[in-house]
């Protein structure tokens, strides 16, 4: 059960303390996309989050989109970001994770990895022992697939809460 914990959970990417990330050893953050930068319904990043992105990348951190969807889905959001990315990654598969960082140059433990779905990016992340960090989902428009994650996860999470080990809304962030 302790994969499915994440090691930070805040409202959304515009609420992590990146320079703490960066006093912490962070060098370089996967994105997840689609509920996490942009909901699904929309096929470019809005100017909060380029000028996030921009931000990030004046702390000197490396940022990858590591994503499940397919390229032409991907592609506009690396363009206008002008930063690397991954698509198809099978998260919670470790296969994507171990090639995209070792392409890099990062070690596991430089790695944050922030995304909206407990089964495929927290999880992903924590199999690999990066850092894990959820946010909320941006929309409650989903794909087929992740509705049926969605059923899972929420299992796990009021398993979770029942235990008393991590609740739902209630953030802890970094
Ligand atoms: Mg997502």
């Amino acid at each position: 059960m302790n994969n499915f914990i994440p090691d930070i959970y805040v409202k959304n990417i515009f609420s992590i303390d990146y320079k703490k990330l960066k006093q912490d050893g962070i060098k370089c953050i996967l994105f997840d996309l689609d509920n996490t930068i942009a909901p699904i319904s929309e096929n470019k990043p809005s100017k909060d989050v380029k000028e996030l992105f921009s931000y990030i990348d004046d702390l000197n951190i490396k940022t990858i989109i590591l994503s499940n969807s397919k390229k032409n889905r991907v592609a506009p959001f690396k363009e206008q970001l002008n930063i690397d990315s991954a698509c198809l990654a099978m998260k919670p598969l470790k296969r994507k994770y171990k090639k995209v960082l070792k392409m890099f140059g990062y070690e596991f433990s430089e790695v944050a990895a922030i995304g909206d779905q407990i089964l495929t990016d927290v999880f992903g992340a924590n199999r690999c022992g990066i850092t894990s960090i959820f946010v909320d989902k941006l929309s409650d428009e989903e794909k087929f697939k992740t509705k049926i994650n969605r059923k899972f996860e929420k299992i796990i999470l009021n398993n979770l809460k029942k235990k008393g080990i991590y609740e739902f809304e209630k953030y802890y962030g970094n």
